[in-house]
């Protein structure tokens, strides 16, 4: 069963954690005894040199002062270490064990269970070093020095030892509670945008075409927000599209439909003579219809049609072939064409630029006013051929630039009923130039004219020959 990205986050932090807690408390721990251990061995070895020194310096012209000598063996008894000093002589100064043999005992066997309750089989037994003192290389005392060995903890020093390992263990529980507390606070950062971006998923399926406030410091976060906005914004687009569309189809359909169908019914009822005239005014209906038709079923075949067919040709060539196919479109309507044409050649699907450039100029001819001017050229500019189609016509607003190149949109729609557009030309003149990775732009001003500028690598062989639709 899929955990949730909080129960997730937080359960690797604490195991994270925990471990390198462990991991540093043993390693420490360890590192910690040896150290200790040497420490103490270190500090019996120099307690004892101070007690064999002080003993010394109780030695005045062959006396020995006993009292205070007594005071060292009891100091030294309370912190583990049995003495016993014998003269040169063999005689006993001071004896620890005669003093308080009882305390001597008590003394060892407390020490024993301090060592085996922290290490259960350490090997210690009672253990004695004898020093000698000597004053011009004479003898003068034996001190033994007696203490449970090869070394013994205190009551100090397993204190020290038991607080580092509280220590340790608070550490040990700061660290998952900071981890629990760290672990909610990430994943809530990241959950709460992720939440928030699904319910907003959900609602653009259901049809609510929302933008998602929500900003995230967390970049791949930012990145989906942003494809998700992008994404509903495209929809709504579409959806507006797709209802534009099923609104013009009928429209565009009823009329013609609703024209033949009375001019028929007129004529079968015996109401209108079938002449020549209403014959041809049926006609003109069935085409307008049978264009519309073809529009739609032409954007169906580019869609469809991803494969280039890519050959080398003149552009200069094929522009002047295409113009002349115009004449006829620019004398009707009084245009005059201004060329500036340059012989260029270019790898690209010959038929598909073609298509692309008949689609603007007869959109420049189309959208023009009688009487004004068209303008046609192109060149190469680093390795990249324009051809730029400018007429001086309608125009096009602000508002309708950003989306002439989506299926179906057309900007004007009282003008373009007149001209008969379904709003497909420039958006397959656009998944043409797509398909050749060029780009293609617009400048237009309402009233002023518009200007397409279509741009493409002059070597398209890149391509190899086929065109993935990735849409
Ligand atoms: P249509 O088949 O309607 O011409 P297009 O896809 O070719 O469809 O164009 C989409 C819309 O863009 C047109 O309906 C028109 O409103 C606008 N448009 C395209 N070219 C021009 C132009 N040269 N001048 C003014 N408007 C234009």
């Amino acid at each position: 069963m899929a955990k949730s990205l909080r129960k997730r986050l937080t359960i690797s932090y604490i195991i994270v954690s925990l471990f390198s807690v462990l991991l540093i408390a043993l390693f420490s721990n360890f590192v910690l005894e040896v150290q200790f251990r040497e420490y103490v061995k270190k500090n019996i070895i120099s307690k004892s040199n101070e007690i064999v020194n002080s003993i010394k310096e109780n030695y005045h012209n062959g006396n020995w002062n006993v009292s205070a000598i007594e005071n060292i063996g009891v100091n030294a008894l309370e912190n583990g270490m049995i003495i016993k000093v014998v003269d040169g002589d063999g005689n006993i100064v001071w004896d620890a064990k005669q003093y308080n043999s009882g305390q001597c005992q008590n003394m060892i066997a407390h020490y024993s269970s301090n060592m085996m309750k922290r290490y259960p089989n350490f090997k210690g037994e009672f253990k004695e070093d004898s020093y000698e003192i000597k004053i011009n290389s004479n003898k003068i005392a034996n001190v033994s020095i007696g203490y449970f060995g090869p070394f013994y903890f205190t009551d100090n020093d397993i204190l020290f030892l038991n607080t580092l390992n509280g220590a340790f263990i608070i550490v040990s529980f700061l660290t998952v509670l900071i981890s629990i507390l760290l672990g909610r606070l990430i994943s809530n950062r990241i959950s709460d945008p992720i939440i928030r971006v699904s319910k907003s998923a959900n609602n653009i399926s259901e049809g609510e075409y929302e933008n998602i406030e929500v900003v995230s410091d967390i970049s791949e976060i930012d990145e989906l927000i942003k494809s998700i906005n992008n994404l509903s914004q495209k929809l709504k687009e579409q959806e507006f599209l797709r209802k534009r569309l099923t609104q013009d189809v009928a429209h565009e359909l009823r009329t013609p439909l609703s024209t033949l169908k009375s001019h028929i019914e007129a004529m079968v009822d015996g109401i209108w003579e079938p002449d020549k005239d209403r014959l041809k005014s049926c006609l003109e209906e069935a085409e307008r219809l049978n264009g519309l038709v073809g529009d739609i079923y032409k954007l169906s075949r580019y869609e469809n049609d991803t494969k280039l067919n890519i050959t080398t040709f003149n552009l200069g060539y094929l522009l002047q072939s295409i113009i002349m196919n115009f004449e006829k479109n620019l004398i009707d309507k009084g245009l005059n064409l201004v060329t500036d044409i340059k012989d260029i050649n270019i790898n690209a699907d010959k038929d598909k630029i073609a298509q692309a450039v008949v689609n603007l100029i007869s959109n420049a001819i189309k959208f023009s006013k009688n009487g004004g001017k068209v303008y046609i050229s192109n060149y190469l500019s680093d390795n990249k051929v324009y051809i730029i189609i400018r007429d001086e016509g309608y125009g096009i607003s602000e508002k309708d630039l950003p989306y002439i190149f989506e299926r179906f949109y057309r900007a004007d729609e009282s003008r373009n009923r007149d001209t008969g557009g379904a709003g497909i030309g420039l958006s397959i003149t656009k998944s043409i130039i797509d398909m050749h990775k060029g780009s293609i732009k617009v400048n237009s001003k309402i009233n002023q004219g518009s200007e397409f500028i279509i741009e493409l690598p002059q070597d398209t062989n890149f391509l190899n020959n086929t065109w993935h639709n990735n849409k």
